[in-house]
């Protein structure tokens, strides 16, 4: 079989059991299992002109393996998610790890112990090492908000330093903010590590699938009962009715050309593009990515380095580090982080999570509350700062509700 794309001039609505829009994770995983476990028709709307989402990977015109919309790396602690995509693409073991250039020296981050002597010479880093551990534990990781939050003078010095030379100048590139102005699970995600262990991540299951993201996607969406429609926006072929003309009136009915879609919807778009912004644009981050290939096998000693203390970019990735091409030549891509101004030209990558985004974002999310088979899923859908594995995991969550709730009803 291949992947059957379909063209949405000549799709027949009543054709099909469930609809989805996107084809990242959330989408994808959903689609196969509606179409795998219940024989359901699904359809896909997909406005790239790819599947695969964030996750989407490519030959670039120099032969090397790149991933389109930032490195990704699949790492988790659940088994079932891991297993699952196992399904579609053998996984070749992979361990991240991420060093910061400092002033041109590299520094392994998450900030370690090999970290502090670099930072504070053999010496001073021991007593330092031994001072955190008699404070947290040996093997323990600490977060730079904990770690800002000691009287002890010589944790305030490490603290200091960690914050400087590690935090401040690259999430205010990341986020035009200070770490101190973004939720504190933002930072928490990297933090320092009371251990020699250098790896970005200490998850059980580490990897990249073998042949690429897209194949594995590939994989998971040829199947039968599954079509999809690429350069498909779905505000542009949705007709939203609400229970009024009220403002905060909800959904009442999804019509696709004339009709009102009565299976399960799965969205996993931005809630707020697809009410044309009522409320006002939700604020996420974008990127620039910039690539440069040369001619030699490798131009940095890892698969990604921070720029923590110089630089417009965060980080540089060389993906033959996370693929294990072989080739004579090699691509790196650099990340610009950007505030997400024009949904036509740009993506948004990354909700700026916050207690007022939060409750914008809620706003949007009552109105689909009254819709009881539409389904935000996702890390657009969510506004929330989801990985990949954690995405999977929903998404088979959701699969077994919806699957469970139609067996429900067709017993009735
Ligand atoms: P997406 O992958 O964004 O898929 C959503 C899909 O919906 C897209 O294809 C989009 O085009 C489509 N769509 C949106 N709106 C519409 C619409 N209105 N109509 C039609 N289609 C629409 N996670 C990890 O686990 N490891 C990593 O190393 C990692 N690195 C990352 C690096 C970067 C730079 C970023 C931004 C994220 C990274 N992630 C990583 C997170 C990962 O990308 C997400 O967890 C994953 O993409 C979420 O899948 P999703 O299906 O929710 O969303
Ligand atoms: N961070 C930082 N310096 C680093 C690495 C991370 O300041 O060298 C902060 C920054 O705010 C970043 C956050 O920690 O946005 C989370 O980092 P992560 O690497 O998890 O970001 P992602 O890969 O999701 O972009």
């Amino acid at each position: 079989m291949t992947i059957s794309y379909v063209d949405f001039k000549d799709v027949e609505i009543s054709d099909y059991d469930a609809l989805i829009v996107g084809s990242g994770f959330a989408g994808s995983v959903v689609a196969r299992q509606l179409a795998d476990c219940r024989d359901l028709r699904v359809l896909i709307i997909e406005k790239r002109p790819h599947i695969g989402g964030n996750m989407y990977d490519e030959l670039d015109e120099n032969g090397v393996l790149v991933h389109r919309y930032g490195p990704h790396i699949f790492h988790s602690n659940d088994q079932r998610a891991f297993y699952y995509l196992r399904r579609y693409a053998g996984f070749i073991p992979y361990e991240h790890r991420v060093l910061a250039n400092w002033h041109g020296t590299y520094m392994p981050v998450p900030f370690n112990k090999k970290s502090m002597v670099i930072a504070f010479g053999e010496e001073k880093a021991q007593h330092l090492i031994e001072k955190l551990i008699a404070k947290f534990g040996d093997g323990v990781k600490v977060t730079i908000n904990e770690l800002r939050s000691q009287d002890d003078p010589e944790l305030a010095e490490v603290a200091d330093f960690v914050y400087e030379n590690v935090f401040l100048y690259y999430t205010q590139k990341q986020w035009g903010l200070t770490p101190e102005e973004v939720d504190p699970s933002v930072t928490a995600r990297v933090p320092v590590f009371i251990s020699e262990d250098d790896r970005y991540f200490q998850d059980k299951f580490q990897g990249m699938p073998v042949h690429g993201y897209t194949k594995l996607f590939e994989s998971m969406l040829d199947y039968e009962g599954i079509d999809i429609c690429l350069n498909t926006d779905a505000e542009s072929v949705f007709e939203l009715e609400f229970e009024s003309d009220a403002e905060d009136a909800g959904l009442s009915a999804i019509k696709l050309k004339g009709q009102a879609f009565e299976g399960p919807i799965i969205y996993t778009g931005p809630l707020d593009e697809l009410f044309l912004s009522r409320f006002g644009r939700l604020p996420y981050r974008s990127l620039d990515f910039v690539y440069e290939t040369f001619d030699q096998e490798f131009v940095q000693p890892c698969g990604t380095v921070n720029y923590t203390v110089s630089e417009d970019y965060t980080r540089i990735t060389e993906f033959k580090h996370m693929t294990y091409q072989r080739c004579p030549n090699t691509t790196i891509m650099k990340e610009y982080s950007r505030s997400y101004d024009d949904p036509r030209t740009q993506i948004p990558y990354y909700a700026i999570i916050n207690e007022e985004n939060n409750a914008h974002y809620e706003r949007y999310r009552k109105l689909t509350e009254t819709l009881p088979n539409f389904y935000p899923l996702g890390r657009l859908a969510e506004y929330r700062y989801y990985n990949m594995d954690k995405i999977v995991s929903l998404a088979l969550e959701l699969s077994d509700r919806i699957m469970a709730k139609l067996d429900a009803e067709a017993q009735l």
